[in-house]
């Protein structure tokens, strides 16, 4: 965002889903755009939006998130398989593109080669969501001078204390001032880059939120709230996410680390995988016979028996993977009680 724009905002995308959203926050605008332009039909065209797992290794274990209870292997993406999906997708349509899911991108060392690759393929916007705390200037330098369009820090505690109590490390004033760098070197070298902060809100977090703000509003283009919600299902003992109909497998790709084209970047066992971009072109998997039938099972409300019936329809079975060659690891499931 260039600096005369800048208007600090702060924002509750829990709000987004009601009908009455009037914010105007960048991301959560984006959120709503890609709600509205959502065509739910069994073969919605190829969405402009794709987000690419990168890793799926985080430094962090924050108790809200799924992530510390994922049983897939971790480890980076193949160098060769993220191009392939990149280029192909380019061709499909896609021009914008999120370099992460569910983990810490910045683990991933090649960070600052893969948004110069997607620049030069001619994506119009890249982005991530990072905790901020593994790196140090330099790599910030290295990602924002590669040329990604926006970057989101997720900060879920406003103090050091809260902050290590939920995220498990006592990185709080690392990031502060990781943040503190980004805006300033945005401006230092007139870079029209998007600097936001999320903040994930539980009960017993929430009275820190406004410490946070007073540290980072005056560095930042936002600051947005959600409330901690079930993780598409694999975080029962939060509340379930404040909408009926998710717009995600119609308007959006997904692609997992070993190159499955699957619904939802949540998905943390690949449970919501349908095809492999190993035995398939990265347009067929979009108009699959299981992505389509996935689709319909979203029109006609039956998705029991899917991650999606736990995410969004309250569901405590089993949910069964989409493509059982797809899920060889152990699939995660905690029994209720
Ligand atoms: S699990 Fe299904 S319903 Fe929930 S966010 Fe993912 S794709 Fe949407």
């Amino acid at each position: 965002m260039a600096k005369e724009n800048k208007q600090f905002i702060e924002d509750d995308l829990t709000e987004i889903f009601s009908s009455g959203y009037t914010g105007k926050s960048h991301i959560g605008t984006r959120l709503l755009n890609m709600i509205t332009d959502s065509k739910r039909e069994q073969c919605p065209p190829f969405p402009r939006q794709i987000q690419v797992e990168t890793t799926n290794i985080c430094n962090h274990n924050c108790n809200f998130c799924a992530y510390t209870l994922m049983e897939r292997p971790k480890r980076h993406i193949d160098r060769d398989l993220f191009k392939r999906i990149v280029t192909e997708s380019y061709e499909c349509g896609a021009r914008e593109i999120g370099l992460f899911a569910g983990a810490e991108p910045l683990t991933c060392k090649w960070l600052d080669e893969y948004i110069s690759f997607c620049k030069e393929t001619g994506y119009e916007y890249q982005y991530i969501s990072t905790n901020g705390a593994l790196v140090g200037h330099d790599k910030f330098k290295k990602i924002l001078d590669a040329g990604l369009n926006s970057i989101k820090f997720s900060v879920n505690g406003g103090d050091r204390e809260t902050y290590k109590a939920v995220h498990g490390k006592d990185n709080f004033d690392k990031v502060i001032d990781n943040i503190r760098f980004v805006s300033a070197y945005r401006e230092k070298v007139s870079q029209d880059v998007y600097l936001g902060v999320s903040f994930v809100g539980m009960p017993h977090t929430i009275a820190s939120f406004d410490n946070l703000k007073s540290l980072i509003s005056d560095y930042v283009d936002e600051i947005l709230y959600y409330e901690a919600s079930n993780q598409s299902g694999q975080m029962s003992e939060f509340p379930d996410p404040p909408y009926r109909d998710c717009h995600l497998p119609f308007n959006k790709a997904h692609f997992s680390l070993e190159g499955y084209m699957k619904a939802c970047c949540n998905d943390y066992e690949n449970l919501l995988a349908v095809e492999s971009i190993s035995n398939m072109s990265v347009k067929d998997a979009w108009h699959s016979k299981r992505f389509r039938d996935l689709r319909q099972r979203h029109i006609a409300d039956d998705l029991e028996g899917t991650l999606c019936a736990n995410c969004i329809r309250a569901s405590k079975c089993k949910p069964q993977p989409l493509n059982t060659e797809l899920v060889q690891h152990k699939t995660f499931w905690r029994e209720e009680g």
